[in-house]
């Protein structure tokens, strides 16, 4: 969907309910009204009816029947935003400002200051707070608007880390809980092979030109079948100028077919002739992580020429360190420093992702049938405005007022989520931008930790106490 241009075309003053009603008596059927953005454009007075860990309905609030539990939300309700480039157990880490720009990422990585700043602490952290640092980045996560990730803590060779990543916001690349089969041990991607079975719908590598070659050959094989809906790599990361950069496309693209599902991180290196090739006669996707890339190389994605190409883009922010806090706050990065209208901007947060991600039948926006994800900002929308979603984009982690994972409301302003959870339900507070917001631990992991908030906030930080570090404020911007 092309958000843009259906806002343009028009906003709905009434909406017919679409989609099938499930069985109102459900005990855990709820509804929330407000103004939606929907695939058909803005409706002012709406309504979703949530049931189990779906959207049942989706209409006005004239039309759609009010569930048991029904509230009422100021601002707007948006599809969860989907992050497909991050690295979450970082973002415990402060700002890195090393005072200077880099060719590619080979060589600030070859840094003593970035050992000492990054890699000495987060070492230190995963040693000591492994489970800690992934549930407090998934907090970070839900506070800029995420409700999908990847880059989380894999279980691989630490079965213990399955459980770190559960109950807050949905894991594509490890505990998606959409519908996954795992392949069998001898399909024909495996045969011979005896590659390591999928872990989930997603496939993340930061190092795709590292991986064995018959390891890289079963996931483009299993984007063939469909048992991987998407293979994320990191790719031709530096400054736009960088030949090595560049010529990690030609080193992959030559190496390999150019499947659908296939998503390039970065790509701050591309040039037009590549972005062409991303869309000849097959469909390649892009990740766009401005405000790293400024940071880093001085310089960005040439993300008009991707477009003018045809590539669907998406935008996530990288890490903590030298990215945004969160997807929100890279939004709105983006509008300020690179001029993106505010709804395109939405759109490569929700459905581009969701479509170049193959997993639009699940996620991205709100419709019946898909797992219901999504988020209220408090903003001021006027449907009639020229521009009507730049006030979310100017929003701040201060205004997000509900994040709902597959219906279940995880974050929020404390008197929103004590509506929504049952009485007595303990939540745990902390203060973003200014403002009081609380998360429901109950489903995750820190359930088995047996810690609340400012228990892993100071495991944390009693980790990185050691390296002279500590977690940072939730920047705003
Ligand atoms: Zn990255």
């Amino acid at each position: 969907m092309d958000v843009s241009a259906s806002i343009a075309a028009r906003v709905i003053a009434s909406l017919m309910i679409v989609g099938s009603w499930l069985d109102p008596a459900a005990a855990d059927d709820w509804t929330i009204a407000g103004t939606l953005l929907t695939p058909s454009g803005i409706v002012t007075d709406g309504a979703i009816t949530i049931s189990g860990q779906k959207i049942a309905a989706v209409g006005t609030s004239a039309t759609l029947a009010s569930a048991p539990t029904s509230i009422k939300v100021p601002g707007i309700v948006l599809p969860g935003f989907i992050d497909l480039h991050n690295h979450l157990t970082w973002n415990i880490l402060p700002r890195w400002l090393p005072g200077r720009t880099f060719a590619d990422r080979y060589e600030w990585q070859d840094t003593a200051e970035y050992d000492r700043f990054l890699v000495t602490p987060h070492t230190l952290a995963l040693n000591a707070a492994a489970c800690e640092s992934e549930i407090y980045a998934e907090i970070k996560a839900l506070a800029g608007g995420a409700t999908s990730v990847v880059g989380s803590l894999l279980p691989i060779g630490h079965p213990e880390n399955a459980k770190c990543a559960k109950g807050l916001a949905r894991n594509l690349d490890m505990a998606s809980g959409l519908p996954f089969t795992q392949p069998a041990t001898n399909d024909q991607c495996n045969k011979g092979v005896g590659s390591d079975a999928l872990l989930d719908v997603v496939d993340y590598e930061v190092f795709p030109l590292e991986l064995p070659h018959a390891r890289l050959d079963y996931l483009l094989c299993e984007l063939g079948t469909g048992n991987l809906r998407s293979l994320i790599v990191h790719l031709s990361e530096g400054n736009p100028r960088d030949s090595s950069a560049h010529r990690e496309f030609t080193m992959l693209s030559k190496s390999s077919s150019l499947p659908p599902g296939l998503i390039f991180v970065h790509g701050t290196a591309l040039r037009s002739e590549d972005f062409a090739k991303m869309t000849d006669g097959t469909s390649v996707g892009l990740v766009w992580s401005p405000r790293s890339n400024d940071e880093l190389y001085g310089s960005t994605t040439n993300v008009a020429a991707a477009r003018l190409a045809n590539v669907t883009v998406s935008i996530a922010p990288d890490w903590s360190p030298s990215g945004s806090a969160g997807v929100l706050q890279e939004i709105g990065y983006a509008a300020r420093h690179h001029f993106v209208a505010s709804e395109k901007l939405i759109e490569m947060a929700t459905t581009a992702p969701a479509k170049m991600s193959r997993l639009d039948a699940y996620i991205g926006s709100l419709e019946p049938g898909k797992f219901a994800d999504f988020v209220v900002v408090d903003a001021k929308i006027d449907p009639n405005a020229k521009k009507p979603l730049d006030p979310v984009v100017k929003a701040t982690p201060a205004d997000i007022k509900l994040v709902v994972v597959g219906g279940q409301a995880v974050y929020g302003d404390p008197t929103l989520l004590a509506q929504l959870l049952p009485q007595g339900t303990k939540l745990d507070t902390l203060t973003v931008c200014g403002s009081q917001k609380a998360v429901y631990l109950g489903q995750s992991g820190a359930v088995e930790l047996r810690k609340s908030l400012s228990d892993i906030q100071a495991t944390i930080n009693a980790a990185l106490a050691k390296a002279g570090s500590s977690i940072p404020d939730i920047e705003c911007y």
